[in-house]
């Protein structure tokens, strides 16, 4: 076996392997974002990475980008009509009402779920066909109360990484009352603008996300559009007005955009995104809003909801962005250097009772000499190693060698866990 040769096989275009040591701050993210979910009465969900195609094309909208554009479909040899989930929020909802947890008990029935999301998009830094997603819904209840929790809950979770040069964009987008009324004015107004084919038939079938167009000749047109905020029905301005005041005496700072809409056709009233301004034109890192309506388009009762979705990929690339070390767990503290069958035998006791000890622990492998085993007790950043021969062993003993200072002494062998320990502390 040599160890230069180099698979046939790369990874797909638009996803990339996590590996250590980077894998770790995408694991200090996700767990980051769960903490203060779990802490606020969220439970996990889990569903499958695949569903029925038309729950998302139902759910998430035909006429909106990641239905018509990005979704992984395919046909199984069964014949079903599957595709790989581009979101979360239809899933979840999909479990939530398969399972009766609205009938179960108190509303809203709160989760929260971690996982792999796919989208066929073009691919650049923070836009990938694989990515991952941390995401929490509050389904069932109306609530002004629900809307603000989400938006403090992952404010606090940025805030616990260390983020701070993220902003918070708030909308609201009206409801099946007043939005209408709104679409046709807006419809009215870009009829009269020149845009190209594309954007003139998204004006027929999704108009308000012809305001989301990234483009600046099309944004130039814009100015004079007329704004949701001014059409909004009393009943929305009131909610809206609710909310904002709940996030003002949380201490929560955020923006008013009344130009966004964001990229799925079942959002109602408040919508929001968080955006982080060292990411170039992926800003997006996260996002979110009620959904009044989905519960029924997907077949289901009136289930007034709310929910969000952070990116784990863009939070990483924003944490670099600002320059912050995500807080890592401690890897191997404790490693072991064995000369000899028998000090292995011996090391790999002491590192098992270790780690049993919570002392996170390793070992070097393969019969290495003291050279190249020390080596490996470097590189594993280990701060002490326990380096074991045969002399040592017969005295009952093996030394414990401290990493950053090169201080060696002998310590019994029954007693090292506890002096480990005390070092360590
Ligand atoms: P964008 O406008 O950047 O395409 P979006 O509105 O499509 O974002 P959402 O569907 O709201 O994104 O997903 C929530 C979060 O998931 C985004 O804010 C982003 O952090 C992340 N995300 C979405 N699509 C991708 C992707 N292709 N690659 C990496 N992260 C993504
Ligand atoms: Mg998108």
């Amino acid at each position: 076996m040599t160890t230069s040769a180099v698979s046939t096989f790369q990874a797909p275009k638009g996803t990339y392997d996590l590996l250590p040591p980077d894998s770790a701050v995408f694991l200090a993210v996700r767990e980051a974002i769960a903490a203060p979910l779990r802490n606020a009465g969220y439970g996990y969900v889990e569903t499958p990475g695949f569903e029925n195609v038309e729950l998302f094309s139902r759910g998430v909208g035909e006429s909106t980008d990641i239905v018509s554009k990005e979704m992984y479909a395919f046909e199984t040899k069964g014949g079903d009509k599957l595709a790989l989930r581009p979101e979360g929020t239809a899933s979840v909802l999909r479990a939530a009402l398969e399972a009766n947890l609205h009938k179960l008990g108190n509303l809203p029935v709160k989760l929260w779920y971690s996982g792999s999301y796919y989208r066929y998009e073009r691919p650049q830094k923070g836009r990938y066909r694989h990515f991952s997603q941390v995401g929490a819904e509050a389904i069932g209840a109306e609530d002004p109360v629900l809307d603000a929790e989400l938006i403090v809950l992952a404010d606090q979770a940025y805030r616990s990484l260390g983020l701070r040069n993220f902003r918070i964009l708030l909308n609201s987008l009206g409801d099946k009352e007043c939005r209408p009324v709104y679409r046709e004015a807006l419809q009215g107004f870009l009829r009269g603008l020149d845009l190209d084919e594309e954007t003139r038939r998204r004006i027929e079938i999704n108009p308000l996300r012809v305001l989301d167009d990234k483009r600046d000749a099309v944004q130039k047109q814009l100015v004079g559009a007329p704004m949701l905020r001014d059409y909004l029905c009393d009943a929305c301005k009131a909610y809206h007005e609710e909310v904002r005041e709940l996030l003002g005496a949380q201490g929560v700072a955020f923006e008013d955009d009344p130009k966004l809409v964001r990229g799925l056709d079942y959002y109602t009233r408040t919508t929001f995104e968080f955006v982080h301004d060292g990411l170039g034109s992926q800003s997006a890192v996260g996002g979110g809003g009620r959904y009044d309506g989905l519960s029924e388009m997907i077949g289901g009762p009136s289930l007034p909801s709310v929910g969000w979705a952070l990116g784990v990929d863009r939070t990483v690339l924003a944490l670099e962005a600002e320059g912050v070390t995500a807080a890592v767990p401690a890897t191997t503290a404790v490693f072991g250097v064995p000369l000899g069958d028998e000090a292995r035998r011996v090391l790999f006791g002491t590192v098992t009772e270790l780690r049993k000890a919570g002392v996170a622990a390793d070992l070097a492998y393969g019969g290495k000499g003291l050279k190249a085993a020390m080596k490996a007790a470097n590189r594993s950043g280990a701060r002490f190693a326990l380096v074991a021969g045969e002399r040592d062993l017969a005295e009952g003993v093996v030394q414990l060698k401290d990493l950053d200072s090169g201080e060696q002494a002998p310590v019994r062998l029954e007693e090292i866990v506890t002096t480990v320990k005390e070092r360590l502390a």
